[in-house]
């Protein structure tokens, strides 16, 4: 798992700096041992999150999806869904054809950030609103025909049938008052029909679940959802003999997928061992403290807030951009600024091979930072490979467990998300530490999905509604 970091005092210009920044990153670096432990933690809260007597207190919450099969390409029809949860607000129109052919259109609509933190009857006005708008230019409205929808909605919920759901928490800087421990479904198809459009919301998913349901539909080995975004979270298929928590029926198959929300995974404390002064700011300035630990450890929302608190460390103890201080010893860069270094701006600056950082100089002087020296580019890209690795091999611990749990020989992980698309080496990192994770016998790949949440939610919707629609044309 240790793959050597080929990087040594050599490669500063100026080999004094080479200990100190050492200092730094090498809190950020995660070994064998340690991932093994952090794979035997995340099963007992997994364990603890699925039985009942546990599951109140329980951080990483495993809540049953009561989603039971995975799509078999006999689902037909024309179905909506809305997903909101990431940085973007989409509605989409979805055709279900023979042959597990499926034709969509979508859009994307902004959800202002006075409405991430309004009242929640407004948040979903808004969805209702943009859903009417989309009807309307689809030619969806006139009709009189009623459409099932499926509801993408990625946050932690309780999920109490295919089309009821309890927000436990809100996440990923929503925080929409009014909204916690109500039914989510109830509280979007209130504002639908006071909107008087015809669609009717028939199963509420998780992002993770709608990939993994995507996914399946093209291959029936996904077992895994993976979501690596502005948050993450992942889901699994799992026996209903190990589900405490299940209440529903017991039929042929004896599976559910859980839906984990493991972004909560550290939450009492236990992987606070591993956690940086950067990790503690970046929780106490965000808009959930104490929540989410895994998970700004790992996602897009929080990467470059960790990138920027360790470069800002390093400009104030003056190891970095010596050259770009005014008159006054000041600097004006939006580094000192909560939010000033984007998580894009990590992946951009990780697409510089060799020595010539044509990237890493450009994002430097994005920000402010005018002729940037060849130690500062080094030392910026060094930290963003370490911040990001460590995030692919948390990322890649957590995967390894549920591929060494439910044990079958091969296994696909469906994935969406900004992180994994755009970042060049999240995923090679992520594969490296779980091959010395995995059992050496069980085999494993990615499969990336694309639309997968919404278009797994309609899946979902298409069947919970048993007849959907006829595809017109
Ligand atoms: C949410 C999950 C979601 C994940 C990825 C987390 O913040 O709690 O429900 O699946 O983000 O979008
Ligand atoms: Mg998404």
């Amino acid at each position: 798992v240790a793959s050597p970091d080929n990087h040594s005092s050599k490669r500063y210009r100026n080999p004094e700096l080479n200990d100190e920044i050492e200092k730094v990153v090498s809190s950020l670096k995660l070994n064998y041992e340690q991932l093994k432990h952090i794979m035997h933690c995340l099963e007992e809260e997994m364990n603890a999150g699925l039985s009942s007597e546990t599951h109140k207190q329980a951080t990483v919450k495993m809540f049953p999806s009561f989603v039971r099969h995975i799509p078999d390409g006999t689902e037909r029809g024309q179905v909506l869904a809305l997903d909101l949860g990431g940085t973007n607000f989409r509605v989409l129109s979805i055709k279900l054809r023979r042959n597990s052919h499926i034709e969509l259109t979508s859009k994307i609509f902004l959800v202002p950030q006075s409405v991430m933190i309004g009242d929640g009857k407004r948040l979903f006005r808004h969805l209702a609103e943009c859903l009417a708008e989309f009807m309307e230019k689809e030619h969806l409205s006139q009709s009189g025909i009623c459409y099932p929808l499926g509801f993408t909605f990625s946050f932690p919920c309780k999920q109490e049938s295919l089309a009821s759901a309890r927000l436990t928490t809100w996440t990923k800087g929503f925080s929409c008052a009014g909204v916690i421990n109500e039914d989510v479904v109830k509280l979007l198809q209130d504002a639908i029909d006071e909107k008087g459009i015809n669609v009717k919301c028939a199963a509420l998913v998780n992002d993770t679940i709608g990939t993994l349901m995507a996914c399946a539909y093209k291959e029936p080995a996904t077992s895994i959802g993976l979501i690596l975004g502005t948050g993450t979270n992942a889901c699994y298929i799992e026996d209903l003999d190990k589900v405490g928590t299940w209440n529903g029926d017991h039929d042929e198959p004896k599976q559910v997928i859980i839906n984990m929300e493991w972004g909560a995974f550290g939450d009492n404390g236990c992987l606070n061992h591993i956690r940086t002064k950067y990790d503690e700011e970046v929780d106490l300035s965000s808009i959930n403290p104490g929540q989410q630990t895994f998970e700004k450890m790992i996602s897009g929302m929080y990467m470059g807030e960790i990138v920027r608190l360790i470069i800002l460390d390093l400009l104030q103890r003056e190891l970095l951009f010596l050259g770009h201080r005014d008159t006054y010893g000041d600097y004006k860069t939006p580094i000192y600024n909560r939010g000033g270094f984007y998580t894009k701006f990590v992946s951009t600056v990780e697409t510089d091979e060799g020595i010539k950082f044509s990237n890493t100089r450009r994002v430097l002087e994005d920000i402010g930072i005018r002729n940037p020296t060849f130690d500062d580019c080094v030392i910026v890209q060094h930290i963003c490979r370490q911040v990001s690795k460590r995030a692919a091999r948390l990322a890649g611990a957590g995967l390894a467990v549920l591929i060494n749990r439910m044990g079958k020989p091969t296994v696909t992980i469906g994935v969406d998300g900004s992180l994994y698309r755009y970042h060049p080496r999240f995923k090679r990192n992520m594969e490296r530490s779980m091959e010395g994770l995995v059992n050496k016998d069980l085999k494993f790949k990615f499969a990336l999905s694309d639309d997968g949440s919404g278009k797994g939610a309609a899946l979902v919707a298409c069947v919970a509604a048993h007849n959907a629609p006829e595809v017109l044309t």
